[in-house]
Parts: C-alpha cells; sequence; structure tokens
C-alpha cells in the first residue's frame, strides 16, 4: 500500500509494480483530494489498465461529510473510514454508518482500532490524545460494524522512530499475533506507521499475520532527498525523471523484500 502525493509518485510506484510484477494498493490522502483534484481520476485510469492488480484506497479519511462525498465522486476501491479521534462507541457507530454506505456502492472500508499515536504528511494529529492498544474487545467490535480490514494499535505510531526503526519492545508482536489468531482471515490486518522499519522489522510483521503495509516515508524519503540533493542544479524535467527513477528502484527493492514481487 504506496502513497502518492503527484503524478510523477503515482506514475513510478506503478511502474515498479509492473516490473516486479506485483499487486499494489494505490492511496491518497483526503488532504491530496484537495489539492489535486484530479490525481485520483489518474490513479483510477491506472488501475482500469495497468497489467497487474492495482486499486485505490484514501487512507485516514476522518471527516463523515468528505468521505461521504468521495464515495460518490471518485472511482475508488477502498477508504480507510478513520474515526479513531472520536471516543469508541462514537468511532463504532459512526463507523458502522459509513461502512453500510460504503458497502451500497461496493467499496471495501478499512478502520483504526484503538488509536495509534502521532502525526504524519496528510494526517491529523492525535496530540494530546492518548494511545490505545487493540484489545480483543476492540477486534470482535470493529469486524460487528462490518469492516473489511483492520487496522490494530500495537505500539506502531505514525512519524518516525528514529534511524534505526521502532526500539526493541516498542512493536507488540504478541498483540499482533494474537490479533491475527482472533480474526483468523474474517477480514484482512493493515499495519501503519512504518517510517524507519528496517526489512526485519517489516518482514516479521508479515510473518505475525499483516497484509496490507501502509509505507510513507519509507518509500518516498529517497524522492524528498532527490529533490534536496539535486533541485538547485537540474532543470525541471531531468529533476522529474530521475526522481522517478530513484522511487521506482527503492520501491522495487520493497517488493522484494515485503514478498508481493512476481505474485501478480
Ligand atoms: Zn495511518
Amino acid at each position: 500500500m504506496l502513497p502518492s502525493y503527484n503524478i510523477e509518485q503515482l506514475t513510478a510506484l506503478v511502474r515498479a509494480a509492473e516490473s516486479k510484477r506485483s499487486p499494489l494498493i494505490i492511496q491518497l490522502f483526503p488532504s491530496t483530494l484537495k489539492q489535486l483534484p484530479t490525481l485520483a481520476h489518474a490513479a483510477a485510469q491506472y488501475v482500469k489498465t495497468a497489467t497487474v492488480p492495482l486499486s485505490l484506497h484514501i487512507d485516514h479519511a476522518q471527516d463523515v461529510e468528505h468521505i461521504r462525498q468521495i464515495i460518490r465522486d471518485l472511482p475508488v476501491d477502498s477508504v480507510m473510514v478513520d474515526m479513531s479521534h472520536y471516543d469508541e462507541a462514537e468511532n463504532l457507530e459512526k463507523t458502522r454508518i459509513l461502512a453500510k454506505e460504503c458497502h451500497d456502492r461496493g467499496i471495501a472500508v478499512e478502520a483504526e482500532s484503538g488509536r495509534i499515536n502521532g502525526g504524519e504528511e496528510g494526517i491529523a494529529d492525535t496530540g494530546e490524545l492518548e494511545a490505545l492498544f487493540t484489545t480483543p474487545e476492540d477486534v470482535e467490535s470493529f469486524l460487528a460494524a462490518h469492516i473489511d480490514i483492520l487496522a490494530p494499535s500495537i505500539g506502531n505510531i505514525h512519524g518516525d522512530y528514529g534511524p534505526q526503526g521502532p526500539a526493541e519492545g516498542q512493536l507488540h508482536f504478541d498483540r499482533l499475533e494474537a490479533i491475527s489468531k482472533q480474526i483468523n482471515g474474517r477480514v484482512h490486518i493493515a499495519l501503519h506507521g512504518t517510517n524507519d522499519f528496517p526489512e526485519a522489522i517489516m518482514k516479521r510483521c508479515i510473518k505475525s499475520g499483516t497484509a496490507k503495509l501502509n509505507v510513507n516515508k519509507l518509500l518516498l524519503e529517497v524522492w524528498n532527498q532527490h529533490l534536496r540533493e539535486n533541485a538547485a542544479s537540474m532543470g525541471l524535467v531531468r529533476l522529474m525523471d530521475e526522481g522517478m527513477d530513484v522511487l521506482q528502484k527503492e520501491t522495487e527493492r520493497w517488493m522484494d523484500v515485503c514478498g508481493s514481487s512476481g505474485r501478480a
């Protein structure tokens, strides 16, 4: 599940998926839909014409009316209905209502159980709100709201862990494994907050039951770095071309690490 904030990144991600024969979920933030209203249509065109299975997902949609507008007007395949800034009862009730509205349009729904702390580009920071780890009761409550994908809170954070990645014990793999066992294939598990992940941690999360891996900085940092280093000296066309190349290569590398290469 790979994010893009512009057409060049989108293009590079799709190129990587096709060259690695990997399925791919293209992710756009609601803020990106507002900033670049045509980007979702460009992504949907790739979903339609690519030679590998792609889908278009809207990540962290936190505004009820915006969600309704998105599912009514845009060619999306899935939406993360993120009501985690409400208390649990209200989160569940809003999730249940919106899941029904999405399903009526053939759109799949992801929700966050517990509360994953922090913020990243495109996501409102949880600020003073306390992180809440996902419990077995949360899992059943969210499944009862008829979601399709569950994003648990297991010590993962939105934002940076630091250059070494998560500290020993910061991610509760035992909790993740228990959640996976409890879910028993009824929905998929999404892992948010993968900035700074070393390869081994990513593999461990997959082994513990995660199917959908949300990456952001983990991939896009090479793009940012390329711009920082070359923006002053390179013409725009070459800057974009080479940026797409470095992002495609980095994406291909992670597709190999995650084992999605060759699966399309
Ligand atoms: Zn997230």
